[in-house]
């Protein structure tokens, strides 16, 4: 494979960590991040948009889209399909501008099996119960789903060590200056090797 010009970032960490604040807020600083749109078999939430949060999809959708290898990488989370699509994040990399994946772990594992060179950040939460409470501050998932995205938690954490960077969220504006930092020093690191 031709290696990508483009810093690939993958974002994830336990549900609740607030990764997609700090995926939202690295977006407009960079407004040349790239973001790759997932597709997701999951119903779409009050406010999100076909196309801009998720590419919205039905269970047989996505299982074509595997069995035509158009995903990077697809995982099930919380019974529902998640997946990348190949192209645009192809595309945009060897074009040499850099994308943000904001997957789960699952799915950063299998990136990172196929983009050794790709930056691998973990956020976490300062702790287990801040965690919680804003799972249900969020309000958007039912008791049933809120209670597995909790379990499932604690088991996600272990994964931390698997990635290139841990950055803690207590304050949104702060774990975002840190992955700022950390994606000038890769781009560094990128240029020279
Ligand atoms: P939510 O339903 O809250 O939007 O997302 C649930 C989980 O799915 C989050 O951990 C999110 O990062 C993850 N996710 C979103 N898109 C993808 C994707 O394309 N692939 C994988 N593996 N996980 C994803």
């Amino acid at each position: 494979m031709v290696k990508p010009q483009g810093l690939l970032l993958v974002l994830s960490g336990p549900s609740g960590a607030g990764k997609g604040t700090i995926c939202q807020m690295l977006r407009e600083k960079l407004p040349d991040l790239a973001y790759s749109v997932s597709v997701t078999t999951r119903q779409a939430r009050n406010g999100e948009v076909d196309g801009v949060n998720y590419f919205f999809k039905s269970v047989e959708e996505v299982k074509q889209m595997i069995a035509e290898g158009e995903l990077l990488e697809y995982a099930e989370v919380y019974g529902n399909y998640y997946g990348t699509p190949r192209s645009y994040v192809m595309e945009l990399l060897n074009q040499g501008k850099d994308v943000i994946l904001e997957i789960d772990i699952q799915g950063a594992m299998q990136i990172k099996k196929r983009f050794p060179d790709g930056v691998f950040v973990f956020i976490v939460p300062p702790s287990l119960d801040e965690l919680c409470s804003r799972i249900y501050k969020r309000g958007t998932d039912s008791e049933d789903v809120i209670k597995r995205r909790l379990a499932s938690a604690t088991g996600e954490l272990a994964y931390a060590n698997e990635y290139d960077y841990i950055v803690v969220n207590d304050v949104a504006q702060k774990a975002t200056s840190k992955v700022l930092t950390i994606m000038e020093a890769e781009r560094y690191r990128a240029a020279r090797t």
